[in-house]
């Protein structure tokens, strides 16, 4: 018989993760309830820590701060976050179906660590940070997060907390474009998030990260060294094309061949890059 506890503070779940380290945590379920359906009642223990209030938080400002268990249909509804990080937004807005967004968490996503998951892209592009609470708390970049599919460096006495990273500035704009087979309840076949920094009519920084092709969200440093400094007016953008298409290591699925993958991911990405220079500016007053 599978134990069942449900604290209702972070303090209590902290506490009980220290002395019930095989316990699974459970947020949305979404992942979890599939993953494991068949062995529910063989399960070590369930922690759902779906309870704490805690962890149901946004904060913004200058530096914002979302709650693991904010649910993706608040991200993507939030009107904060849809004027100054729409890129993160129109992630969490693609994420299953209005049941799944209804349920599924941040925290659960970014956990679940799937080389799909949507809200991994955009929030690497943003330099987010994830915070981790055990016998201490620790602060996580999420580029050093993923290990693999389904693979993170988290210790298994913690929880995630909270993402954090910085407000935008007012010269950057962002984008996220997945590519599915349906509009709705597909896992992206591929997907980019891009944030650029425009000065006096220069991609004066950039930061590339891909879903869906390659066991981790992957950032793109090569095509954003190619890119980086140059005029808008001039983008080498085919070349840009042709250096993330050999920075990138699709694998066959169901979802795509690895060669349609390495095709497609191509043309998303100047999309995306093409998108997010257009929204510099647009969404930072107010
Ligand atoms: C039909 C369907 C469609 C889907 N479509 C998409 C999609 O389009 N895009 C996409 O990205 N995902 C999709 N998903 C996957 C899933 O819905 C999301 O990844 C969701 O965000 C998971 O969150 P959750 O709260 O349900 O996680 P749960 O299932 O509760 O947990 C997932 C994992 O994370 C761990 N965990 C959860 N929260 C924490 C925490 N705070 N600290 C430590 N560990 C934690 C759990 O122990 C578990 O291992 C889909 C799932 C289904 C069933």
């Amino acid at each position: 018989m599978t134990t069942y506890f449900a604290p209702s503070t972070l303090s209590k779940a902290v506490a009980y993760m220290q002395e019930n380290q095989t316990t699974k945590i459970i947020a949305g379920g979404t992942d979890l309830l599939v993953a494991h359906y068949q062995e529910l009642d063989r399960l070590p223990g369930l922690m759902d820590i779906g309870n704490i209030a805690e962890l149901k938080t946004i904060t913004t400002g200058q530096e914002v701060e979302i709650g693991a268990l904010v649910t993706h249909e608040e991200i993507a509804d939030h009107p904060w976050l849809q004027q100054h990080v729409p890129a993160l937004c129109q992630g969490a807005a693609q994420v299953g179906g209005p049941q799944i967004r209804n349920r599924g968490t941040l925290g659960g996503n970014l956990v679940h660590a799937s080389p799909a998951a949507d809200l991994a892209p955009p929030l690497m592009v943003l330099g987010a940070v994830v915070e981790l609470t055990g016998s201490s708390q620790v602060q996580v970049p999420l580029e050093e997060f993923f290990k693999g599919p389904g693979k993170t460096v988290m210790e298994p006495n913690q929880i995630l907390t909270k993402v954090k990273f910085s407000k935008p500035a007012a010269n950057q704009g962002g984008a996220y474009l997945k590519l599915g087979k349906r509009k709705a309840m597909a896992i992206a076949t591929a997907s980019v998030a891009v944030i650029v920094t425009v000065d006096n009519n220069r991609l004066a920084d950039l930061r590339i990260c891909l879903g869906s092709v390659a066991p981790v969200p992957l950032r793109a440093h090569k095509t954003e060294d190619l890119l980086r400094g140059q005029r808008l007016d001039l983008l080498e953008l085919a070349a840009g094309e042709r250096q993330l298409q050999a920075e990138i290591s699709p694998i066959d699925d169901i979802r795509g061949s690895a060669e349609y993958r390495r095709q497609a991911a191509g043309p998303l990405f100047r999309r995306a890059l093409l998108q997010a220079i257009n929204n510099v500016g647009v969404t930072q007053h107010g």
